[in-house]
């Protein structure tokens, strides 16, 4: 079995439609996203709808949650309050029903979804070094979870080679058949964060326990007009550019 793993698409249509040509090449099985399909990007609707139509399986981002939701999310940052707002506008009665059905966790043949941690999934941890991912790692039933939220690309395991301590990665290609467990950040396909402004994406061989992380460019400035026409934050569109 062949997945591909989408990080935050943040509704960059895009940068979505880029790698879902890609995938289309690379003889996958089943497309994954772990949340945030979107919020702060300008083509809501767009996204949902391309989601849904590819038959990509998501779990709910805390950006998602917040649209979703009718209370206002005084704890984002005042850029992501705004594109709650302005998102929420957006939004068929369809389509935020969609985006408030979305599960929090959804556990797979081969691995198990969540967009911030596994062990309190409804908090929106951030695991920023190896040890925040310590409780997702113990809790986890089977090998592998993916996750997203920090938009940073990053494989954190643990495996003979650490003596079942956790260790971190970021090579492009990880061979997981010896790991024990696995909390794996596949990056962003909407609004990269470590500064190379390309879409991210992960691809999970289960045949052979190979996971690899892509990068992909796509039209950057399409993206970027299209978030100053809405009246978005200039910041929104200028950060896809530097990959931050
Ligand atoms: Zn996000």
């Amino acid at each position: 079995m062949r997945y591909a793993i989408l990080g935050d698409l943040h509704a960059n249509l895009t940068a979505l439609e880029a790698v879902l040509d890609e995938i289309a090449l690379l003889d996958i099985d089943r497309i994954l996203s772990v949340g945030d399909v979107i919020g702060y990007g300008a083509a809501p609707c767009e996204t949902i709808d391309l989601v849904r139509e590819a038959s990509v399986l998501p779990v709910m981002g805390n950006h998602d949650s917040a649209i979703a939701s009718d209370v206002d999310p005084c704890w984002f940052n005042p850029m992501a309050r705004q594109a709650v707002a302005w998102s929420r506008a957006q939004l068929s009665r369809d389509q935020r029903k969609w985006l408030s059905e979305l599960p929090l966790v959804e556990e797979l043949e081969h691995c198990t979804l969540a967009h911030a941690t596994l062990d309190h999934p409804e908090r929106f941890d951030y695991i920023q070094r190896p040890s925040d991912a310590d409780g997702s790692l113990d809790q986890l039933e089977g090998r592998i979870c993916f996750v997203g939220h920090t938009h940073v690309p990053v494989v954190i395991l643990r495996d003979e080679e650490s003596g079942g301590l956790t260790r971190y990665t970021v090579d492009r290609e990880v061979d997981l058949s010896d790991c024990k467990a696995a909390v794996i950040n596949a990056g962003s396909v909407g609004q990269p964060r470590d500064e190379d402004p390309r879409a991210a994406f992960g691809i999970y061989d289960t045949e052979n326990s190979l996971y690899s992380l892509r990068r992909l460019e796509y039209d950057i400035e399409r993206e970027s007009a299209r978030i100053l026409a809405a009246g978005l934050p200039e910041m929104l569109a200028d950060r896809l550019h530097l990959g931050i």
